[in-house]
């Protein structure tokens, strides 16, 4: 497994060995890095960690929740955060989506068995209905819908479960795809909500993202070296969403000009994410408590027990 533009022979720039089993195995363009398979996963970690710090998104005293979906990116979180000796456990929520939610639940189970640490699972087809179900009995999109329960449940049950912190796998390649659609439609509503910590409040868990700096083929890497076994196909409901052709315009830009995806995402938190913030200030909307379920919202009745509503509505005239 090499980088892209690693030369052959070219030895790890921290050890420099001669020896052929430690030879560099990755080349890092934009970080001007040639690594053998020991110096990456501890440069990956390091890269971890410092964000962890730099953003102040949890510390060892408190216990996170890491959202698992059986993918590369939240299984590779999980790993390095128990590496880095957190207290973790994950949280499984089993979305009903045939054999996609069988296998990564079954990946997702394996891996936390190997790690020998807690998953918590929650089937929305017992508790709603399946995304399938709801993607046929409403008129909500899949993907949308299937935002709103994973984001309810996941701060219901952290927050029942007594954690502190729900840490979520996005890597870099999601966020500036995220932040490239956002700037397109200069969605300022969304724009000022894309920062690395959201943090807590009236009734909202703080939600982290540690591999913000970290790109996909990088989270792919640690994985392969490491063994995680991981889903390696997409969800079928994924299929023409616009953050993949987005991911694939900014792939084009990263490859003549490398570390344009890490300007572009680092220069927003830096420089941007403060205005907007001072702007929200005063368009801040009000929390309240859904009068149904009592959990936080910005409405008299949360997105979630509307989107049972209409599930309950579907069933009813079907
Ligand atoms: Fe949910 Fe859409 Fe992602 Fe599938 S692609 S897991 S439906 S958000
Ligand atoms: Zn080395
Ligand atoms: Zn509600």
């Amino acid at each position: 497994m090499t980088g892209k533009t690693l030369k052959k022979g070219s030895r790890c720039t921290i050890c420099k060995s001669k020896n052929e089993k430690n030879k560099a195995v990755v080349f890092l363009p934009h970080h001007r890095l040639a690594l053998c398979k020991k110096h990456y996963l501890e440069w990956f970690e390091r890269r971890v960690a410092k964000t962890i710090k730099d953003f102040k998104m949890f510390n060892k005293n408190e216990k996170i929740l890491v959202a698992v979906s059986g993918g590369k990116d939240s299984l590779v979180l999980w790993n390095v955060l128990n590496n880095l000796g957190y207290e973790t456990e994950g949280m499984y929520i089993d979305l009903g989506i045939d054999e996609y939610s069988e296998d990564s639940k079954k990946l997702s189970v394996n891996f936390s068995n190997k790690i020998n640490k807690k998953l918590n699972i929650v089937s929305i087809r017992e508790e709603v209905a399946s995304i399938p179900d709801i993607d046929k009995l409403t008129n909500k999109p899949a993907c949308s819908a299937c935002g709103t329960v994973k984001r309810y449940y996941m701060n219901k049950y952290a927050k029942n479960l007594g954690f502190q912190v729900i840490a979520t796998g996005h890597n870099l390649d999601d966020e500036t795809a995220v932040l490239f659609g956002n700037t397109l439609h200069w969605d300022l509503k969304y724009l000022k909500k894309q920062y690395p910590v959201l943090k807590e409040e009236n009734g909202f868990i703080r939600k982290v993202k540690p591999l913000c700096k970290i790109t996909e083929k990088e989270t792919a890497l640690y994985a392969f070296f490491t063994d995680i076994e991981y889903i390696e196909y997409e969800c079928p409901f994924s299929e023409g969403a616009s953050s993949i052709e987005y991911k694939e315009i900014l792939s084009k830009i990263e490859e003549k000009h490398p570390g344009t995806k890490l300007q572009f995402y680092s220069n927003f938190v830096k420089s941007i994410y403060p205005i907007l913030s001072e702007y929200d200030k005063k368009q801040s909307e009000e929390i309240k408590l859904c009068k149904k379920c009592g959990e936080p919202s910005f409405n008299e009745i949360c997105s979630f027990c509307r989107l049972k509503e209409l599930v309950n509505i579907g069933n009813t005239n079907n």
